[in-house]
């Protein structure tokens, strides 16, 4: 059995995350000590112990330890199966952080699996939807995998109330792959997404984009959400390349005005362009599982952050592979699996 101490690095839910997954995959039990002890409410929250509940679910797993504010947990897991899965995170907890704990084992299963999802579709601190469906899932898909992700309803913090459904076809092996060029620029789209809120406050952000961002009008667009339960706001800016799309999102809030959350994600589009790199913070660290997985492969990202190497540590604890990072130059740097 692994030991792990969540205290580690970041000391963040992705460790349990990670811990979750790849204990799946090897079949090696762990067990987890101060979980999250780096946030300010340490413990499992809705939204890990959901991630819990639904490994556990896959990998007929014993558990010890799965309740609300838990800070230790024993997993032992037993043999993965695809099949249809409904998980409902509650509150507006990430849909996404669910979908992260168990895709890698559904990936690699020995049958197709269906997962419904319930809960945040578009959380701050997490994946929002449109980034897995248009960054991440296509470099799995590259990699052997097929998926078809649908969302049947956006959920926003804090109501909640969203829907995904995702169909997974399994791949025994992973295919290693290099992502080491971004390609030429095919798509820029700035995108302004409401729900219950006023439309000119798209007007606004879709107008900051313009200005800072030069895009033109056709690359601009106004997204009424229908069937959310709550209010919310985000802006998402994609930029589609041959060889990677990445979209960066800047959050609406109450109090916080469009023009600020607009410029939000036009300072981390701005950030991600004075790089040459063809992956961003947070495509980077989502992609170390499965390139570690495939067992050989390069991608050049900006700076790996505590996130990025805490990830890293505990992939090493379970797989045998090494994860080397090399600067190459001020904002570029080489990941390599070894
Ligand atoms: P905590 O550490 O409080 O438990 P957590 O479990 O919600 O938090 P983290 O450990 O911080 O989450 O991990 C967040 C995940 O969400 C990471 O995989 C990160 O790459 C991803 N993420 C966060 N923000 C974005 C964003 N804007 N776009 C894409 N991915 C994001």
């Amino acid at each position: 059995m692994k030991h792990i101490d969540g205290s580690q690095g970041e000391g963040g839910g992705q460790i349990l995350r990670t811990a979750l997954a790849l204990s799946m995959i090897t079949g090696e039990p762990f067990r987890i000590e101060n979980i999250r002890a780096g946030r300010k409410k340490p413990g499992l929250m809705r939204q890990h112990l959901t991630c819990v509940q639904a490994a556990k679910s896959i990998s007929s797993a014993e558990v010890r330890g799965d309740k609300i504010g838990s800070q230790e947990l024993e997993f032992v897991p037993h043999t993965v199966r695809g099949g249809e899965y409904h998980f409902s995170v509650g509150t507006a907890g990430s849909t996404s952080l669910v979908f992260q704990a168990v895709l890698p084992a559904l990936i690699l299963a020995s049958k197709p699996s269906t997962l419904t999802l319930e809960g945040g579709t578009h959380n701050p601190l997490a994946p929002p939807f449109s980034f897995i469906e248009k960054s991440f899932a296509p470099i799995l898909q590259r990699m052997g995998p097929r998926l078809e992700m649908t969302i049947e309803r956006f959920g926003f913090f804090p109501a909640g109330g969203g829907k995904v459904s995702i169909h997974i076809e399994p791949k025994k092996t992973l295919k290693p792959i290099d992502l080491l060029e971004r390609g030429k620029l095919c798509l820029q789209l700035g995108e302004s997404f409401l729900s219950h809120i006023d439309i000119n406050i798209a007007e606004r952000e879709l107008n900051t984009i313009r200005k800072k961002m030069s895009f033109a009008a056709s690359e601009l667009k106004t997204r009424q959400v229908k069937n959310s339960p709550g209010p919310g706001n985000l802006v998402a800016i994609t930029l589609e390349y041959e060889h990677v799309t990445e979209v960066f999102i800047g959050f609406g809030e109450k109090g916080v005005p469009a023009e600020t959350v607009a410029t939000r994600a036009c300072q981390y589009a701005k950030e991600y362009l004075r790089s040459d790199a063809p992956v961003g913070p947070y495509l980077a660290d989502q992609l170390l599982l499965p390139f570690a997985l495939a067992g050989s492969g390069s991608f050049k990202t900006v700076k790996p952050n505590l996130h990025c190497t805490t990830n890293m540590d505990i992939i090493k604890m379970f797989l045998d592979v090494d994860l080397k990072i090399t600067k190459e130059k001020d904002f570029l740097y080489r990941v390599d699996v070894v």
